[in-house]
């Protein structure tokens, strides 16, 4: 049985996650600060953490931060829809999805079954296939109908990134600073430019990607799922 840890310090939401979750046979730990969070981390070190940043005692991203210290336990954040920066700072310091409020039950459950697919140390495959593309991180190949695709370095460094990420969402401050280096973490405009390059060579209709996603000012995803 997966265990869920959430940290939530609004009582109506922590005790609607509570019972959908453990309907869905998970084992739920539920925590109403940071603090206790953090406590209950450490101690029952649970296979998932759902962790809203607005809480009353440490911050979100602080409680984000303090579980990258010591584990690489799948975070996913719950943040209000005004809350963009401090979504994005949460990523940053190590988180690796958000969902925001109001959200679905059924977009949570999707994200955290993703999470969850992710952390289970299976031998990454060399090859991710999609209907219309594949790309072969091995031997640094990417071929469409059978022919191979040129990328150059820089759009091969981006396309790995977001690959070896697939369905996880990657910020433009990760991206920048992985491919070019951390003196470029504000050239957001290198991204949108080599991006648009990927879908051109990638994409059936690049106008409408369906493979590599902008997340709006916050980053990308490469999602390999059929259509
Ligand atoms: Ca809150």
């Amino acid at each position: 049985m997966n265990k869920v840890l959430v940290v939530e310090d609004e009582g109506p939401m922590r005790r609607a996650l509570g019972i959908s979750l453990r309907a869905r046979g998970y084992d739920v730990d539920l925590a109403e600060s940071g603090a206790k969070g953090l406590e209950l981390a450490a101690r029952h070190h649970p296979d998932v953490v759902i962790l809203d940043l607005g809480l009353p005692d440490i911050d979100g991203v602080d409680v984000a931060r303090a579980l990258r210290g010591w584990s690489s336990v799948p975070i996913i954040v719950l943040s209000a829809r005004d809350a963009e920066a401090m979504k994005v700072e949460a990523l940053d310091a190590g988180a690796d999805d958000y969902v925001t409020k109001p959200f679905g039950m059924d977009e949570l459950l999707a994200r955290l079954r993703a999470a969850l697919r992710r952390a289970t140390p299976v031998e990454e495959a060399a090859v991710v296939a999609t209907p219309d593309f594949s790309i072969d991180l091995a031997a640094k190949q990417v071929r469409r109908d059978g022919t191979e695709i040129r990328l150059t370095p820089t759009e091969w460094a981006v396309v790995e990134m977001l690959v070896r990420n697939r369905g996880k969402l990657v910020t433009q401050q990760q991206l920048l600073q992985q491919v070019w280096g951390p003196e470029y973490h504000k050239e957001t405009h290198y991204l949108r430019f080599y991006i648009s390059q990927i879908r051109r060579k990638l994409e059936p209709d690049p106008s409408r990607p369906h493979y590599f996603i902008t997340e709006p000012g916050m980053g990308y995803r490469f999602v390999p799922t059929e259509r």
